[in-house]
């Protein structure tokens, strides 16, 4: 790990020599030389101005639920917002504004109370709001269904613009948002009844606990579904190897797309695991999977 550096002052919180394990749903990652939550806007665009200045790496961490962060250390500043400001979640009848840091878990339930229905098909995602909007992620309805305009930072200038979801080019797990970070989201749902959109995502979550291993450390599917009808997991299954075992990385029985961390994985057994399954498949089905989860 390389000499700490001299951050500016925040209110927010600042730590050096943050292992990134405690922070992904994996439990993996080596330490990363600067953990920091700004408290406002205004913090976030002195980091990243301090960041450019010291020409250091950034990386923006949602809850840690997309992502592989390899055993080395990290040595740029990783940038939570995880602060109160960040992660509001404000109704005002059918519209929801939500701070990037919120978690998706958080405003489906208050959803669900308020009677409100287009975001309960995002249950059992364990992100926050940015990390699923920059993911586009979605389970029985993708996050850009009900967004209506997103409040942004530019990494580069830290000016903050609106961009409305039509005029962003989302694709499947994909939003083109790398120039920026999320701040807030704007959300239109649809008034229904109270018990209805609670039943609802009751019946949905209760599928995806059938189907996924949601109680494992995982980081979710880590392939990408190939451009057609068969999803990843058949591949994987069909090349007979469910259950398949490097170090404490393993794939999981219940869904072959699932990788998980049986006990003290390392990212590099992970990684072994991801290449003998892309070798397999490619083998036998001509099939290139590609990474859905992010390798740092
Ligand atoms: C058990 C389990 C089940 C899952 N099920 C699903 C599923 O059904 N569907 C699905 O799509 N995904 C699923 N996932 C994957 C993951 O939960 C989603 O992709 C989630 O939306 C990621 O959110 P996050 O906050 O954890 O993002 P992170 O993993 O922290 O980050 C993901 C990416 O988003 C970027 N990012 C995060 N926040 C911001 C921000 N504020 N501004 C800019 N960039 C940002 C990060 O830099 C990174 O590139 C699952 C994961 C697990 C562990």
């Amino acid at each position: 790990m390389k000499k700490r550096i001299n951050f500016p002052k925040i209110k927010g919180k600042l730590c050096y020599n943050e292992p990134l394990s405690a922070h992904t749903t994996f439990r993996i990652g080596g330490p990363c030389a600067t953990w920091v939550e700004p408290q406002n806007e205004k913090e976030l665009k002195n980091i990243l101005k301090f960041a450019r200045s010291k020409k250091k790496k950034i990386f923006i961490i949602g809850a840690g639920s997309n992502i592989l962060f390899r055993d080395r250390a990290f040595n740029g500043i990783m940038i939570h917002l995880g602060s109160k400001n960040f992660r509001k979640i404000h109704f005002t009848g059918t519209k929801v504004t939500v701070g990037a840091g919120a978690m998706l878990s958080q405003i489906i339930m208050q959803a669900c109370k308020n009677g409100l229905s287009g975001i309960e098909g995002l249950v059992g995602i364990p992100g926050t709001m940015g990390g699923a909007i920059f993911m586009n992620s979605g389970y029985n309805r993708v996050v850009t269904d009900s967004l209506d305009e997103i409040k942004v930072m530019e990494r580069k200038s830290g000016n903050i613009r609106r961009l409305k979801t039509k005029n962003i080019k989302f694709a499947y797990r994909h939003s083109g948002l790398n120039s920026y970070i999320m701040l807030e989201a704007t959300l239109r749902l649809k008034k229904n009844n109270r018990k209805v959109v609670t039943e609802e995502r009751a019946r949905l979550l209760g599928a995806k606990k059938k189907t996924q291993p949601l109680r494992e450390r995982s980081a979710g599917c880590v392939f990408k579904n190939p451009d057609n009808r068969i999803p990843a997991a058949l591949y994987i299954e069909m090349s007979q190897l469910k259950g398949r075992k490097i170090g404490d990385a393993k794939i999981s029985e219940k869904h072959a797309n699932f990788i998980i961390n049986t006990k003290s994985a390392k990212a590099n057994d992970v990684l072994r695991l991801i290449n003998l399954v892309r070798k397999r498949v490619k083998s036998r089905f001509n099939i290139n999977l590609i990474p859905e989860i992010e390798i740092v």
